[in-house]
């Protein structure tokens, strides 16, 4: 298991290269990936590469589209080897979300985003991957994404008193 970086690590605002699909080093951060997030699983959606330490366009994306359509009762992570989303729709959805590299994924803001995606992607078999995603996944995806690209979803978040902790949150429904 590895440590999960926080904000304020340059690893995390530094954009990441293209992963060598075959590589043995992309296996070896997929399998760190996957080993760190069953640690946290029930408060995450994603974890990428930056996240354990290396600037690698490589991500785990939890299934949410299949556990919401009742399709999976256990979790399951889409583990996503140079992900590309080619298609953003115009029509915008807006979801609470949080990060574990963001004091260790105790604070949450809501973060507009578009609504449905398509994502492109190498699995970890190298074989190439076109998926759709909306609700609550097309912004776990987004997300994951736009870690590889060195940024956090605190650029979304200009004003700090829209961060709420969880138990702010509890304290609002
Ligand atoms: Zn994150």
């Amino acid at each position: 298991m590895k440590k999960i970086l926080q904000f304020g690590n340059k690893i995390l605002t530094t954009p990441s290269v293209l992963a060598d699909i075959n590589s043995k080093e992309t296996q070896k951060i997929i399998k760190e990936l996957l080993e760190t997030v069953e640690t946290v699983k029930d408060h995450s959606g994603g974890l990428s590469a930056p996240q354990i330490g290396y600037n690698k366009r490589i991500a785990l994306c939890r299934r949410m589209d299949l556990e919401e359509e009742n399709k999976s009762k256990k979790i399951i992570w889409e583990v996503m080897i140079n992900p590309v989303i080619t298609k953003k729709s115009s029509e915008i959805s807006t979801f609470w979300e949080g990060c574990l590299s963001v004091s260790n994924g105790g604070l949450f803001a809501e973060v507009a985003r578009a609504s449905e995606i398509t994502v492109k992607f190498f699995d970890k078999d190298g074989k190439e991957k076109v998926l759709e995603a909306k609700g609550y996944f097309s912004h776990v995806v987004q997300h994951e994404v736009d870690h590889l690209d060195g940024i956090l979803f605190l650029k979304y978040v200009p004003d700090p008193s829209e961060l709420y902790t969880a138990e702010e949150l509890e304290r609002e429904d």
